[in-house]
């Protein structure tokens, strides 16, 4: 095991707006590290730097050797790390194994899509049953299941989460985060970013506090949720 991803000194403006303040972070290959922080704090402007969506000011971004910083965004996905975006942008209009098969379009490496779809059904048996229905009338959690089982589809290295909680009820929230460690289980490295503190601290190894764009705290997950000043920011006390 090594460091599948790393981040050092980051910095990205919008205009004049210092939106990543010096930020350094890595990910070691079979982890799932979660980036959280508050509405505002920078964590999706790190993924989107990262999946290379924007373009940093300065620092370096490296993946699996190669530095993502140099490389065009529909490369980047090549190489292995896929994003699965904030509000999930799954095609409405397309059945849920239309949606699948685009998260396939850009495999080269001449294996079946077939053999993918299984791999998925067996993770996410609720995309099966409905594989003929129409995306938008998923349900949140199940649109959620169906933007993951397209990240899964292009059979990636590294999963790239963008609050994956996001406007579902606690419920569906815990299923979500299950099929996250399942999946995390079966090898897949996994960067988490999540308003939700306590559901991402409680599946993670590895943890960072991101605050208006800079990193406040860092640590093994479970220490970062026993601590007083994350109890009182962002678990509720
Ligand atoms: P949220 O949970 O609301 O998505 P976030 O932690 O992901 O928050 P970002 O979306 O990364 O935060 O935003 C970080 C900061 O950069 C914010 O102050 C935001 O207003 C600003 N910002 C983000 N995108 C742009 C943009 N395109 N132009 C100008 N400012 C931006």
């Amino acid at each position: 095991m090594g460091v599948m991803l790393s981040v050092k000194n980051l910095d990205v403006y919008y205009g004049s707006i210092h939106a990543i303040k010096n930020i350094s972070f890595e990910v070691q290959e079979g982890e799932i590290v979660t980036l959280i922080g508050a509405n505002g704090a920078g964590k999706t402007t790190t993924l989107h730097s990262i999946s290379g969506l924007v373009k940093p000011k300065s620092g370096e971004i490296t993946f699996c050797g190669s530095n993502l910083m140099a490389i065009e965004p529909h490369k980047i996905i090549r190489l292995g790390l896929a994003q699965v975006p904030e509000g999930r942008r799954i095609f409405a209009k397309m059945t849920v194994q239309e949606n699948l098969e685009m998260g396939a379009y850009i495999r080269n490496d001449g294996g079946t899509i077939e053999k993918d779809y299984e791999r998925i059904f067996e993770r996410l048996p609720r995309l099966k049953e409905r594989r003929r229905q129409i995306a938008g009338t998923l349900s949140g959690g199940e649109q959620q299941m169906l933007a993951i089982g397209r990240a899964l589809m292009c059979n990636p290295k590294m999963l790239l989460l963008d609050e994956p909680s996001m406007g579902l009820s606690p419920l569906l929230v815990g299923e979500i985060f299950e099929i996250i460690q399942d999946v995390n289980k079966t090898g897949m490295t996994v960067l988490l970013v999540e308003q939700n503190a306590k559901k991402a601290l409680e599946i993670a190894n590895h943890a960072y506090v991101l605050e208006t764009g800079s990193i406040a705290m860092e640590g093994e997950a479970d220490e970062l949720a026993n601590n007083e000043k994350v109890r009182k920011a962002y678990l509720g006390g």
